[in-house]
């Protein structure tokens, strides 16, 4: 008889708990992976991609009116919210059926219901309404990759706010909403909620939205939003929310009030560790209540992993996969592996969108003294045809002395595809004369980045 009911049990159907279980499983490991509530986690249930077909839905406004400065004559156009959201859940309904029969088609065997760990190798999968999982397995290996859950701040009438979670499924859409946060999920919402003809407030506790992002893509986004009707309230927090007959009543730290039909907190995410019973066999948390591991995804505990946004590395879908399939080929491929997280390259979903790989200014002066600045801020053709004001910026981060890019900052049509392909080329550790002697695609939007030959700013200088 086997030792242990299965080789590898996961906690978490997500991005990270997926490729892992799938990856071990095809090695002929037997794998459990249990999930409390649908399959695909964060990102395919209530995160990057209903958010994506909110972002596409929400786009349509800017293209009609791109298609009006072409000649097009357009009718009042009309959005069914409801109908939206019915569609938008039947694919992601059929996206998470995607995974659960690539889990099946590797072998997996999947568990629905909440678990526990209990010790070093057993876990304890709770009863669930449906399921007949209920029950504790063992297992030779634990991974955890319960992914992390929307926080919101604490003060009088909280509970009147939403959070993305449930801003995705909204009965009606409000006319009016104060979008909290100055973050991803933040300028991502404020921006659907804007598209779709929602009167929207962006409301941020410190100087500029995107803090950790690069100066002057925060400046840049900033103003954009407010050109395409977003009030960017900054440098202030809530006090208090009441309801009032007509909404809700937002008191803010200056005493000034705001009246909207909803609030929604984006004011980041905690680790969901809560339950898990990890003080019974060791794993360590950090201060921010994230699992403490090494670079090849080990926790504290001996033969328990963790991969994801639980252990607040990079918290991005891509990380969470590579960090899973790294743990993977190490331990059920012979393959020691751990993924490197320098160079990441990420994209805010917001509108003009942002994509950004490697340093900020800020960061290249700090870690180098001399940096080269290259810098364009222009209106692509597309709206310069009919009079559009939206403005892109482009801009390369130099390290003076061996003339390598070490950051790429980019806001308008397109930066999140455009910076997928520089950032192959800054992950190479290419340098700005090869970079330059790479020939423009014209007529586009991404040959400026190849055509900035002249310095913005002098190489030693106060980060602005
Ligand atoms: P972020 O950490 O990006 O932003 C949280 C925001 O909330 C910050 O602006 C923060 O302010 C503010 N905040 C925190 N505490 C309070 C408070 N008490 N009162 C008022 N404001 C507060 O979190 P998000 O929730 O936006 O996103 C979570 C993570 O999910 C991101 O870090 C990202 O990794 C991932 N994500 C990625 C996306 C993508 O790739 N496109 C899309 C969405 C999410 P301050 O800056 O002052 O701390």
């Amino acid at each position: 008889m086997a030792e242990y009911d299965f080789d590898l049990f996961v906690i978490g159907a997500g991005s990270g708990g997926v490729r892992a279980a799938r990856l071990a499983a095809m090695s002929g490991a037997k794998v459990a992976v249990a999930e409390e509530y649908r399959v695909g986690g964060t990102c395919v249930i209530r995160g990057c991609v209903p958010k994506k077909f909110m972002v596409y839905a929400s786009e349509v406004t800017s293209q009609l009116k791109t298609a009006k400065g072409y000649g097009w004559t357009i009718p009042e156009a009309q959005f069914d919210w409801k109908g939206f959201l019915h569609d938008k859940d039947v694919e992601i309904a059929r996206l998470s059926g995607i995974y659960v029969t690539n889990l099946q088609k590797a072998g997996a065997h999947l568990l629905h219901g909440r678990a526990q760990i209990v010790d070093a190798h057993t876990v304890e999968v709770l009863p669930k309404e449906g399921s007949k999982d209920a029950g504790r397995y063992t297992a030779r290996k634990i991974l955890i990759a319960t992914g992390g859950r929307p926080w919101k701040p604490d003060f009088p009438g909280a509970e009147f706010g939403v959070t993305s979670d449930e801003a995705f499924h909204l009965p009606t859409l409000p006319k009016r909403v104060l979008v909290v946060g100055g973050g991803y999920i933040a300028v991502e919402f404020a921006s659907i909620f804007n598209g779709l003809g929602v009167q929207t407030t962006l409301l941020y506790r410190g100087a500029n939205i995107l803090r950790g992002f690069d100066d002057d893509v925060r400046m840049h986004l900033a103003e954009e939003l407010e050109k395409r009707g977003i009030k960017v309230v900054l440098g202030c927090d809530h006090k208090s929310i009441e309801k009032t007959d007509d909404g809700l009543l937002s008191t803010l730290s200056n005493d000034l009030t705001f009246e909207t039909d909803a609030v929604m907190f984006a004011t980041g995410r905690d680790p969901y560790v809560e339950g898990l019973g990890l003080d019974k066999v060791g794993v360590k948390l950090n201060e921010r209540g994230a699992i403490v591991v090494d670079e090849q995804s080990r926790t504290t505990a001996e033969n328990i992993w963790a991969v994801g946004d639980v252990t607040d590395r990079i918290n991005l879908t891509p990380v969470a996969i590579r960090e899973g399939a790294a743990f993977a080929q190490t331990e059920f491929y012979d393959t020691p592996t751990s993924f490197d997280h320098d160079m990441v390259a990420s994209a805010v979903f917001s509108q003009p969108p942002v994509g950004t790989v490697g340093m900020t200014e800020a960061e290249a002066r700090h870690a180098f003294g001399k940096v080269d600045i290259y810098r364009s801020v222009f209106r692509p053709m597309k709206l310069t045809f009919y009079g559009g004001q939206e403005r892109c910026l482009i801009k390369l981060v130099v390290k003076q002395d061996d003339q390598k890019v070490v950051g790429v900052h980019m806001v308008g049509p397109d930066s999140p595809e455009i910076i997928q392909m520089a950032a192959i080329a800054v992950k190479m550790g290419v340098t700005k004369p090869q970079w330059d002697s790479t020939c423009a695609v014209h007529p586009t939007l991404a040959e400026e980045l190849v055509t900035m030959r002249e310095k913005y700013r002098p190489s030693e200088m106060a980060t602005v």
